[in-house]
């Protein structure tokens, strides 16, 4: 049978709602209270774009929520979906010295969140690039956070940025990909006109390779940033893959992020082929938007599984079930649609190794099967655009701590060159090469977030009193900036 949407749209908006609401301004000063503001705190070094903690949290605990969001965004241009989407357990919470008191960790992102609304709801503009530019132009490649990190950093570094993204809308996975639950592609957008504040220039609808080659790209541009994130999932490769109702993980999720959430077509019965977190998004949302059963099937066993233990919390709360030691042999068929999987029994051994005994097999009804494999290189499109681009034998972009590749005007980040890690990551990895894109123009490097290293950053000049002017205040003044 084909698939249908199953849900109203008020279900469908009510089940898709976001999990971790807001703070009230009571909660936000009683949880940033309790934090020690830690002399050289571990949480800021594990966080990837290392944004001053203890300061922002100090800030909200004065009210000063304005100057908290500044400190925030001046180190991580997307703090405001990186509080929703981060998996701060095993980052800046993971590592809150309260762990060690066996006492509940901040919660960072929350706080984070809380100071980062604050921007949006009263459309602040926190941050100031310089009026006067270098005259260096940067390209970007692909508008997804990777660039967006570098964009925002270039523009507050005095140089041009022009994003050129191939979909309709800037944001990549931000606006497309991650579950809705944690971040809408309203709020991802929100951060694009952010970014667009700073004098960032996006060209979208525009593919490069396609639309515009590099080489054109190089007459007009000094430099050049490659934030192409990674490809299709991989594929199954087993009799039935082609049935219209299996369907990568991937193509799933952005349906229901261009289109309304009650439109979208959703099985009664669905398998999600994977343990990873983007396995996890998708069961649970195809659970939550109506699915009566939705199952994880898994070669290995619970302990190999790569999901954040949390995600799988999650997705048992939600009533996803879970299948281990099981290998889809193929895709049952009955008049042209989804009907089944076979399952072949897998075994893991004291090695690691995976064994499938495909004479051991079983069937179960599914009508809509789910890939989450994982995503594939872009070694094809990248051998295409730069020929000469040196790639790691995965297929990532080699680079150097700074971002730089083999081709010294080419720098790149995100998950095209780590491979598919976070948001953060991706943010942190684009700040630092545009961070390698300003020495290769000026020799002059830079440390710390930008609104405190530069003098005269805001309009050009210093601003006003002694304690709006970063460069005259003392380290233990910046509760009030
Ligand atoms: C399903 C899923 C869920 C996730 N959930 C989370 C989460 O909860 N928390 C978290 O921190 N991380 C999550 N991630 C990871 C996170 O989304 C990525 O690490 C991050 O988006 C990487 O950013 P990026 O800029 O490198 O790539 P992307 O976000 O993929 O952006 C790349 C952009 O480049 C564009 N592009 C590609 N080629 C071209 C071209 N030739 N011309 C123009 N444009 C081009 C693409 O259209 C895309 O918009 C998730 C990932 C997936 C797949």
């Amino acid at each position: 049978m084909p698939i249908r949407p199953i849900l109203d749209a008020e279900t469908a908006a009510r089940n898709m709602a976001e999990i971790e609401p807001k703070y009230s301004p009571q909660e936000a000063v009683v949880e940033a209270n309790r934090c020690l503001f830690c002399f050289d705190a571990p949480c800021i070094k594990a966080c990837p774009t290392g944004i001053d903690i203890p300061a922002f949290i100090k800030k909200i605990s004065t009210r000063n929520l304005t100057g908290s969001a500044r400190t925030i965004l001046e180190s991580n241009i997307l703090g405001g979906s990186c509080a929703r989407v981060c998996p701060t357990s095993v980052l800046c919470e993971g590592a809150c010295v309260m762990l060690d008191r066996d006492q509940q960790p901040i919660k960072i992102g929350r706080l984070q969140r809380y100071a980062t609304d604050h921007v949006f709801e009263n459309d602040l503009q926190v941050l100031h690039p310089p009026k006067q530019k270098s005259g260096k132009r940067v390209a970007l490649i692909g508008g997804g956070p990777a660039s967006m990190g570098c964009a925002a950093e270039l523009a507050l570094l005095g140089h041009e940025a022009v994003i050129f993204e191939k979909k309709p809308e800037a944001g990549g996975l931000n606006t497309y990909g991650i579950a809705y639950y944690k971040l809408t592609p309203e709020m991802s957008l929100q951060e694009v006109e952010l970014i667009k504040q700073l004098g960032v220039e996006f060209r979208t609808g525009v593919e490069v390779g396609k639309d515009v080659s590099v080489s054109e790209l190089e007459k007009e541009f000094d430099a050049i940033f490659v934030g192409v994130g990674l490809g299709h999932t991989y594929r199954l490769d087993i009799p039935g893959e082609k049935l219209p109702e299996v369907q990568e993980a991937l193509a799933f999720i952005e349906e229901f992020h261009v289109n309304p959430l009650h439109e979208v077509a959703v099985g009664k019965r669905v398998a999600v082929i994977g343990c990873g977190n983007t396995a996890i998004d998708a069961v649970t949302q195809a659970k939550r938007l109506g699915a009566e059963q939705a199952v994880i099937i898994y070669r290995r066993g619970p302990a190999d599984m790569p999901a954040y233990v949390y995600e799988y919390d999650l997705a048992k709360r939600d009533g996803a079930e879970f299948i281990f030691h099981a290998v889809p042999v193929e895709v049952l068929e009955q008049d042209g649609h989804v009907a089944g999987l076979k399952l072949a029994r897998s075994s893991v051994d004291d090695q690691g190794k995976l064994t499938v005994d495909e004479s051991d097999t079983y069937e179960l009804p599914f009508d809509m099967v789910i890939k989450a494999l994982g995503q594939e290189k872009m070694t094809d499109m990248l051998n295409n655009l730069l020929p000469d681009l040196e790639l790691n034998p995965n297929g990532t972009i080699k680079t150097d701590a700074n971002g730089q590749t083999n081709i010294p005007h080419v720098f790149a980040g995100g998950d095209g060159a780590n491979g598919g890690a976070e948001v953060v990551n991706a943010v942190g990895e684009g700040k630092k090469a545009a961070r390698g894109i300003h020495r290769l123009f000026t020799q002059e490097d830079i440390e710390g977030p930008i609104q405190w290293t530069r003098m005269g950053v805001v309009d050009d000049k210093p601003l006003g009193s002694g304690l709006d002017n970063p460069v005259r205040v003392k380290e233990d003044a910046k509760a009030f900036v």
